[in-house]
């Protein structure tokens, strides 16, 4: 089983710890072994490789770099993302400099309908939203957040996303938008969920429709899988696709290892299982120009299976006489997407970031491997300075 090599494989590089053992001649030799090509492992290889000067291989057991963000062209020359939208958000300055070494950008600002009463209204709820929705004439913030006021639930401690949601917009809105989705979604009910999840997309009394306020919002001009190219373009570093870590080749060797999977299964899910939650994507390319008039409709009664309905070109603004489109059906099965941010699995979660904490020639980073519920920009940002600490400490070593 996948388990029993992964520990075998473990076990030999544990027991070789003199790392001379396993610098027998013929075989190939690397500094680091950085496990997933997504955006934790792909920052983490190309710093350690261009700002520390090791060798690195690269494995993901998909058969693509850029994990989840990965894009491609589509049958119908559409350039369609694989695993869901990516849009890139960020307030931090450098997170962008950074990848601006590796790719251009084109300007775009996510919006977000909600299918919702047979109308299409603004999501993040917003003043054009409580207009359309009750028939209102809310002219200005003010009278938008006294609305808002009239409705809002006094809830006490804020405990969860139902209580996130309830206590900003109230019984109504908080039915409509939050509970079906969020059921679906995480198939359980936002009682039950931690309350930064809702708190993702809190309501406005502006008519701003856009769905992130950060300060940069761009998608990477050529594709996200094109940026990835570009990081991992270096003469140290390999890469090594439709390759799992426990069916690596024997002959293989390396100093550290950078774990991005699921941090559950580096420990062979010794302490239990961690739950993660799934999508299921359905493509489909339609023969006519524009399928929605906006990137993303959400679906938030919870009697459509899907959640969401993405149409490509509005994030590239590609041109074409057809469109493609994705279809989002979570699911408890397949590859695990989402931590689920509850106290049950935060708890086990720290569990395991102790044995980890123990593991000092292993570094854990990324969605998976840290159990956070984080955006592409916050991962960039962690693998950053992860990367930071573990160059400090080579060189430190280096200098022992
Ligand atoms: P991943 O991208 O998951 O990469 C981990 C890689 O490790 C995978 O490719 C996997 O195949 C590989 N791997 C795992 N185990 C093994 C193994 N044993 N052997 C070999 N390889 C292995 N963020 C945003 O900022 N904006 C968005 O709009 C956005 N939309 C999203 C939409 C969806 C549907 C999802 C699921 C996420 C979205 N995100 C978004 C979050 C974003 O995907 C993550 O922040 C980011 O991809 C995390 O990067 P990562 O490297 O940690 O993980
Ligand atoms: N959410 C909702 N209705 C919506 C949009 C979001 O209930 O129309 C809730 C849902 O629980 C979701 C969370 O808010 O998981 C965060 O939304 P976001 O769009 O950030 O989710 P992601 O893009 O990470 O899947």
């Amino acid at each position: 089983s996948i388990t029993d090599a992964l520990a075998a494989r473990q076990g030999a590089q544990r027991s070789t710890a003199d790392l001379a053992a396993t610098r027998l001649p013929g075989r190939r030799h690397y500094d680091v072994l950085v496990v997933g090509a997504g955006f934790a492992g792909a920052v983490m290889a190309e710093r350690m490789a261009r700002g520390s000067g090791k060798t690195v291989l690269v494995i993901d057991k998909r058969d693509h770099i850029a994990g989840n963000a990965y894009d491609h062209h589509d049958d119908a020359g559409i350039l369609v993302h694989r695993y869901g939208p990516h849009i890139f958000h960020t307030n931090s300055g450098d997170i962008l400099d950074y990848l601006t070494r590796f790719t251009g950008w084109i300007p775009y600002e996510h919006r977000v309908l909600a299918a919702v009463d047979d109308q299409l209204v603004p999501m993040p709820i917003n003043r054009t939203t409580l207009n359309m929705l009750y028939g209102l004439n809310l002219q200005d913030d003010e009278a938008a957040a006294e609305y808002l006021r009239s409705v809002a639930v006094d809830v006490g401690d804020i405990r969860n996303s139902r209580d996130t949601v309830v206590s900003q917009v109230g019984e109504d809105l908080y039915a409509r938008f939050f509970e079906g989705y969020t059921r679906k979604q995480w198939g359980v009910d936002p009682s039950q969920l931690d309350k930064s999840v809702a708190a993702r997309v809190p309501a406005r009394t502006s008519c701003d429709d856009r769905y992130f306020t950060d300060r940069y919002q761009c998608m990477p001009d050529k594709g996200y899988t094109a940026m990835f190219s570009a990081m991992l373009d270096h003469p140290s570093i390999e890469v090594m696709t439709g390759q799992g870590y426990a069916d690596l080749p024997m002959e293989l060797s390396w100093d550290h290892v950078v774990w991005t999977g699921p941090i559950d299964e580096y420990f062979h899910h010794r302490l239990g299982r961690l739950p993660y939650r799934s999508l299921r994507f359905e493509h489909e390319t339609l023969d006519c120009a524009q399928a929605q008039p906006v990137a993303v409709v959400n679906y938030p009664d919870y009697d459509t299976p899907y959640t969401r309905i993405t149409e490509y070109k509005h994030l590239t603004g590609q041109q074409a006489a057809r469109t493609s489109i994705t279809r989002e059906y979570p699911a408890d099965e397949g590859d695990p997407y989402y931590p689920i941010p509850n106290p049950a699995a935060q708890d086990m979660y720290r569990q395991y970031s102790r044995l980890a904490g123990d593991c000092e020639n292993v570094t854990f980073v990324g969605r998976l491997a840290t159990y956070r519920y984080y955006n592409m920009d916050q991962i960039v940002g962690q693998a950053l300075a992860t990367w930071r600490r573990l160059d400090a400490r080579w060189r430190l070593d280096a200098l022992a």
